[in-house]
């Protein structure tokens, strides 16, 4: 794979490029080997063009997003991971809309309505992706989701660039979107919010914070709920009640505070996780058939 030429394009655009990026580094898990090429852009609009560098040359790309809902192979990424840098970049007010770079924190634009007296967000305080990745996830929480409060997103596709996305083509369902089923890279999204007095919305996210740290493993590295919630059933009650709680391989266990966590207790490898979460599916399928499936995006090489 030839990464140097299209690497040296991405430099001269002003991206920073890291090879052989140990993924652990980048990822909630703490898990991961390296990436061929990690290659940071400094906006999020300019993603879909460092894609499509990448794509002219048949090198295989993924978008990162905070790394917290990925669990990366021991044997790393091959071709390109994108990243964007978002560091100085502010949520803003548009029309009556919010608007909000893919790559910013969600905490950054969960504030930023909140001190704007708007409300809608609040659910979302605790989730710790960029607003691109909770997006492409349709991430929710506490009875919310983004479907809720977004308004439009703007996505680079292959055969398009960059467009504006309405809500009724977001194909929004239960960590579901439309930008799995066409590739689409999230730079930006708009949320329709409702106003209400900062404080109270400060109180409220406050409290689903506060809700949090009293029942999720926070002090561990996860990749938060490993699996999707089956219709009619919670993960964590069905691997509890199968006695797993606390089972470990080498450093992974089922969380002890929260068993729809699989945690890393220090050390954790991929193939770890991976042979935990294979044995939760089986007892809980043996116990309860109940086929569990994983909400965490398992990426890299087999
Ligand atoms: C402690 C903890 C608690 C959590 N709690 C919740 C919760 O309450 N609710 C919830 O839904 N999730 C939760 N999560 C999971 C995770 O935070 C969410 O799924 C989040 O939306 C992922 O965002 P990210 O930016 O980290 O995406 P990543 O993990 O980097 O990526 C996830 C997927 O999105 C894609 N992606 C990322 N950015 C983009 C982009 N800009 N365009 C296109 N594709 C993109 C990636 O390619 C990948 O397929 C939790 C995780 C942790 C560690």
């Amino acid at each position: 794979m030839q990464l140097d030429k299209p690497a040296d394009i991405c430099l001269s655009i002003g991206c920073q490029i890291q090879k052989n990026a140990p993924m652990s580094e980048h990822t909630s898990f703490r898990i991961g080997g390296p990436a061929d090429l990690l290659v940071t852009v400094p906006d999020a609009a300019k993603m879909g063009q460092v894609k499509s560098i990448f794509d002219k040359e048949e090198i295989p790309v993924l978008i990162l997003g905070n790394g917290t809902n990925m669990l990366v192979s021991d044997k790393g990424i091959e071709g390109v991971v994108i990243k964007a840098d978002a560091q100085r970049i502010q949520p803003e007010l548009r029309d009556g809309l919010v608007f909000c770079q893919g790559g910013v924190p969600l905490k950054k634009l969960c504030r930023f309505a909140r001190d704007n007296g708007m409300s809608g967000l609040e659910f979302a305080y605790g989730i710790p992706g960029t607003v691109g990745g909770a997006v492409y996830m349709n991430a929710g929480a506490f009875n919310g989701q983004m479907s809720d409060v977004l308004f439009w997103a703007e996505a680079y596709f292959d055969d398009s660039g960059i467009v504006r996305v309405e809500q009724d083509k977001l194909n929004l369902g239960y960590r579901h979107s439309v930008f799995m089923e066409k590739r689409g890279v999230v730079t930006g999204a708009a949320f329709l919010l409702k106003p209400d007095i900062p404080e109270k919305i400060d109180l409220r996210m406050e409290e689903f914070m506060r809700r949090r740290r009293e029942k999720q493993p926070l002090e561990y590295p996860s990749a938060g709920s490993f699996f999707k919630r089956p219709k009619g059933f919670f993960a964590g009650a069905l691997i509890e009640s199968s006695g797993l709680k606390g089972k470990t391989v080498g450093g992974a266990q089922v969380s002890e505070k929260h068993a729809g966590f699989i945690i890393n207790t220090g050390g954790a490898t991929c193939n770890d996780v991976q042979r935990l979460a294979d044995a939760l599916i089986k007892c809980v399928m043996r116990d309860h058939q109940v086929m569990l499936q994983p909400e965490v995006c398992f990426i890299g090489r087999e």
